[in-house]
């Protein structure tokens, strides 16, 4: 996996998730990259600092994380203070997250989500596959869920 911080014609920045360098070139060149706050197809890569919340490094450089503060990407001009950092960079990143933490439910995503709901399972963070209409069906019942888009959860694996 590799986040590339990429930038629009319009100077939006937001992070795209590549299998590698050629994956990047393969969705530019097919026009499958777009910025997601104007929706312009002309994106490229810019230049990034060392990503600091990963591995050994997170620990190397505690301060450094510090400062930084949520956005583990310390591109200079990247999110000016008091600008929010792009929904999707957001949301991706949260997602991230939320994989590494939860438990992979599986297909038993709706059936264990409703369990924890009614208190039969213990309370955890869970992950799984569920149709539209299972996902539907769970938020009419007031249990929250938040769907990805399939290419989203795809990268997290
Ligand atoms: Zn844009």
């Amino acid at each position: 996996m590799k986040v590339l911080d990429l930038r629009c014609a319009h100077e939006h920045a937001f992070e795209g998730w590549f299998s590698g360098e050629e994956d990047f070139q393969d969705q530019l060149r097919r026009g499958l990259l777009q910025c997601p706050v104007c929706g312009a197809a002309q994106v490229r890569k810019v230049l990034s600092a060392p990503r600091i919340n990963r591995g050994a490094a997170a620990a190397a450089e505690p301060a450094a994380a510090a400062v930084e503060g949520v956005s583990d990407t310390p591109a200079p001009g990247r999110s000016a203070p008091g600008v929010p950092v792009p929904l999707q960079a957001a949301l991706l990143q949260w997602a991230r997250q939320a994989m590494a933490q939860s438990e992979d439910v599986g297909e038993r995503f709706a059936q264990e989500a409703r369990s924890i709901h009614r208190g039969d399972s213990p309370e955890r963070p869970i992950r799984g596959q569920a149709s539209a209409a299972e996902t539907l069906e769970l938020l009419q019942e007031g249990i929250p869920v938040l769907a990805l888009p399939p290419s989203a959860t795809d990268t997290l694996h």
